[in-house]
């Protein structure tokens, strides 16, 4: 029997596009694919995404027919192919963008001229299910990858100014010949267990009463295992000893991975790193499962799906996580 892959349950995962890569730096290939009239977009405006209403509900993908009516694009990006045409990613100018109110959240903007159309932050609508999975995969692929070309208009080696490439996946320095790749920022996520209790923090930023695995970057020269001891230790004071990988997730704010693992603490008391984390401490199964019933006794809750962390934390409580 397949035993399912976890990574393919989390929010962001990828949608199991075939990337074209080969089309990547046939410009032929990719004019015939931009020009079908079975390709499809979707696309993004300062950061957001831009979503249609209809009768169904919100929806993030553009038939060409559709695209086409929302005036050219700065960037274009290609995603790959899921079914008849090729899939793209679309960045509209800024100003293709009503101005949010002064010390609004970026959000729900109007889009000038399309008042079928609105743009939302891509996060709310993750965390809303208000598009489908396929969907959020999409606009998470395009936006880590359109996002990138935005904060990385010059080259990083001599200073002039670069242009996108290789159909999104690359930058060319015609100053200096240099070329730039996407990157990934790998953060590691690990629920540290210890017999029947799992260790879980909370930041200040968090939902009143969720609690969730902890997290953080993996630094130059570190293995993923090293990332998770150092992390552990940092925020909680607790020592780690076997890791192991569960799943992972990409989570494009901006553009990091994260790196799921199971991690068996060798010790158990707890200092609180208070710059990092307002609380952390032990959770028993019943408390994690109350948690992800709504009814722990002190209102405590459990990330949401979307996250990486909900994965872990529901798959120790039901067994299906290797032993470190
Ligand atoms: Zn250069």
């Amino acid at each position: 029997m397949q035993v399912p892959e976890r990574s393919a349950l989390t929010g962001f995962s990828d949608s199991g596009l075939d990337r074209l890569a080969s089309a990547r730096d046939d410009e032929a290939a990719f004019e015939r694919l931009f020009a079908d009239s079975a390709s499809s977009a979707v696309v993004l405006c300062r950061d957001l995404a831009i979503v249609r209403r209809t009768s169904a509900g919100l929806r993030a993908f553009f038939p060409k027919n559709l695209w086409e009516g929302l005036g050219p694009a700065e960037e274009t990006v290609l995603l790959g192919r899921s079914g008849a045409g090729a899939t793209f990613g679309l960045a509209l100018p800024a100003d293709a963008l009503e101005d949010p109110p002064p010390g609004d959240v970026l959000d729900h903007l109007p889009l000038k001229g399309r008042p079928d159309c609105v743009a939302m932050n891509v996060r709310s609508l993750a965390l809303g299910g208000l598009v489908t999975r396929e969907e959020i995969g999409l606009l998470g692929q395009a936006k880590s990858l359109l996002g990138w070309h935005a904060r990385h208009r010059f080259c990083s080696v001599c200073g002039a100014g670069s242009r996108i490439a290789s159909a999104g996946w690359r930058r060319a320095c015609a100053s200096c010949g240099a070329a730039h790749f996407p990157r990934t920022d790998p953060v590691v996520i690990m629920l540290v267990v210890a017999g029947e209790r799992c260790l879980l923090g909370r930041q200040p930023r968090f939902p009143k009463g969720m609690y969730s695995a902890l997290a953080g970057f993996l630094e130059p020269g570190e293995t993923i295992e090293n990332a998770v001891r150092r992390e552990i230790l940092e925020e909680s004071g607790v020592k780690v000893g076997a890791v192991a990988y569960h799943a992972s997730q990409p989570w494009p704010f901006p553009s990091s991975l994260m790196i799921g693992c199971i991690a068996q603490a060798t010790s158990e008391a707890v200092t609180i790193d208070k710059t990092e984390l307002e609380d952390c401490r032990w959770f028993d199964r019943s408390e994690l499962a109350a948690m992800f019933a709504g009814d722990h006794p002190s209102g405590f809750t459990a990330p949401q799906p979307i996250a990486i962390a909900h994965l872990l934390m529901r798959d120790w409580l039901e067994g299906r996580t290797l032993a470190p």
